[in-house]
């Protein structure tokens, strides 16, 4: 079998690799440098490649080994994060497992935002202007990752008092979105091409500093310290849904599936994330996706509650993307998979 599976030393690699071994394929590590001795540890590359960081990826001479041993690249979030991501989907020839076009709306938040509206799936308001807010908002920072530098702003007056604070321009990049209070959410679907089908594979709650400490501090001593939420995530914390509002979030996977086909096609190949905050049990709000693996699944490496319903073995997402590849390998249907 001319095909590796090849991912980049971050994020959900160790996932990503484990679940191909587990699927019988060849694995290759695109390995930075510093990180050679932790990722040797597990043994799960094939071949380790080393480089100096993700953007060597387009380098001729890597493209090149990467063809020659038959490498469909699996991205996950240090691409998102890390590179110019533009530059990459034109001048990164090696297949890559699902639509790369889609990791452009992904990382481009008014595309994400037209995407999910199309979808008809309920989404938070945004506002181009600090004047129009009146309610309370989340600022997001331009191509910030992981929640870094997001700030809460309590209405239209506490946003432009800390605008003013940090000297920034009110007519700036920053993008605003309405503060969904509820609790959040994120589940890790796979739509299959081959299956024509979308599964529930887990899911996870962020946990996110210091948001998630601040509870923990007496209301009293909240206001003495002046404490701002911030939204960096540390850790992912796995969690079970109503099995009543399970079918809610079929259908919002369902509608984001049936967009993307649509918007970009082919559409979604693989495993995607719905960002949610439930409001109530029936009132569900998204304000994110990834159209991509996400970190959240490094919980199930094992499997999840939902991915042993349906294959009743340890199936995590990195092998869920393997074992579509060797299925379509073994029925000449890659090019189902790849872009
Ligand atoms: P993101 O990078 O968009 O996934 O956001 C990082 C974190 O900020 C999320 O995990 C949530 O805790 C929080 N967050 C982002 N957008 C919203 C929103 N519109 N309402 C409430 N919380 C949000």
């Amino acid at each position: 079998m001319n095909i590796s599976v090849t991912t980049y030393g971050s994020h959900s690699a160790l996932q990503i690799l484990k679940g191909a071994k587990d699927e019988g394929l060849k694995t290759v590590l695109l390995c930075p440098r510093s990180r050679r001795k932790f990722y040797e540890r597990f043994r799960l590359a094939d071949e380790l490649l080393l480089v100096d960081n993700v953007e060597d990826l387009i380098r001729g001479h890597i493209q090149k080994t990467l063809m020659n041993m038959g490498s469909i690249l699996v991205p996950h979030g240090t691409i998102i994060s890390d590179v110019n991501i533009s530059k990459f989907i034109r001048d990164f020839k090696v297949p890559i497992f699902g639509n790369r076009e889609l990791l452009l709306w992904e990382s481009d938040r008014e595309l994400k935002e037209r995407l999910l509206k199309e979808a008809g799936i309920k989404v938070p308001r945004s506002f181009s202007s600090p004047d129009e807010v009146d309610c309370p908002v989340i600022v997001k920072l331009p191509g910030a990752e992981g929640g870094k530098g997001y700030f809460l702003a309590s209405g239209r007056e506490d946003l432009i008092k800390k605008l003013t604070k940090m000297s920034v321009k009110t007519n700036c990049e920053f993008y605003i979105q309405e503060y969904v209070i509820g609790v959040t959410v994120y589940p890790h679907f796979f739509y299959s091409p081959l299956k024509e089908e979308v599964e529930l594979l887990g899911v996870d709650r962020r946990y996110e500093t210091n948001v998630d400490s601040l509870g923990r501090i007496p209301a009293s001593d909240q206001l003495n310290l002046d404490m701002q939420p911030t939204y960096e995530v540390v850790g992912n914390i796995p969690l079970v849904l109503r099995e009543s509002i399970l079918e809610k979030f079929f259908d919002i996977a369902e509608r984001f599936v049936e967009a993307t086909k649509r918007l970009v096609p082919p559409g979604i190949i693989g495993p995607f994330c719905i960002e949610a905050a439930c409001r109530t049990p029936d009132d569900v709000v998204v304000f994110e996706f990834s159209a991509r693996i996400v970190a959240g699944t490094n919980l199930f490496i094992s499997g999840s509650p939902y991915s042993y319903l349906i294959y009743g073995e340890e199936m995590s997402m990195g092998r869920r993307i393997a074992r579509e590849i060797r299925l379509a390998y073994e029925t000449s249907d890659l090019e189902k998979l790849v872009t």
